[in-house]
Parts: structure tokens; sequence; C-alpha cells
């Protein structure tokens, strides 16, 4: 057996005990994934130079009209980052624009070059039927 395939051995016995733990102790697991994620939390605030100011806030969105800057037609509802925090993005107002909940979902974590070249698709409007 080469080294290669004692590693990959290895891995899946490590997979399945992980997958046998979990199944056993669902609430272990349960606060597992929420150490990770309060983890993940910090380290997005610490990319943080400063805290976001309201008056940033509402700068930021007057210079998309108050609306969502993926579709002129759509309404903010929440802020996107742009460059996602996983991909290295930073939770800072240039990395923030003004997005419907529809938009923001289909742009999940994707960079906006990435989401543009692959997925984009308008949202359609309500109360508006395509001509
Ligand atoms: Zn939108």
């Amino acid at each position: 057996m080469t080294e290669a395939e004692k590693r990959q051995r290895r891995n899946a016995r490590e997979a399945a005990r992980k997958r046998r733990f979990r199944a056993e102790n669902p609430n272990a697991a349960r606060e597992l994934d929420a150490r990770w994620r309060n983890s993940r939390r910090l380290k997005v605030v610490s990319t943080r130079t400063a805290p976001i100011t309201k008056a940033e806030l509402d700068a930021r969105l007057a210079e998309f009209c108050g609306g969502c800057a993926y579709g002129p037609l759509c309404s903010f509802e929440e802020w996107d980052h742009v460059v996602p925090l996983d991909a290295g993005g930073t939770d800072t107002i240039d990395n923030l624009v003004p997005s419907c909940r529809a938009h923001n979902r289909s742009k999940g974590r994707k960079t906006l070059f990435e989401w543009l070249r692959t997925t984009y698709i308008p949202v359609p409007l309500s109360g508006q039927e395509p001509s």
C-alpha cells in the first residue's frame, strides 16, 4: 500500500468517526458548529479598522439612490459584502453595497465577477408581467 493510499484510508476512517460522533451526539455537534461560527464571526469583526457608522451607511445607500446596487428597480433590504468575507473581503464600508434579499441570496459567496459571469438573473419585479 502506498503512502497516499494509507493517508486516504486514514482520512476516510477519521471522517467516518466524525460522522458517527455527530450522529450519536447531536447536541455536542451543534455546540461545535456554533463555536466554529463564532470563531469565524470574531475573525470577521477583527478585519474592521473602525466601526461602521450610521452616517457612512446612509451615505453609501444614497450613492445607490436608496435601492439595491444590483438592480435599478428593486429595493434595499440588506447589506452585501461585494468581496465575500470568506474570499478575504473586509467588513468595511467600501466593501458594502445595499442589496435586495433576492440578489444577495443569488450572489451568495461569489465575488461580483464570478456571479455576473455564471449566475446573474435579473430579479423580476412583482406586479409586472414580462413583455
Ligand atoms: Zn436587487
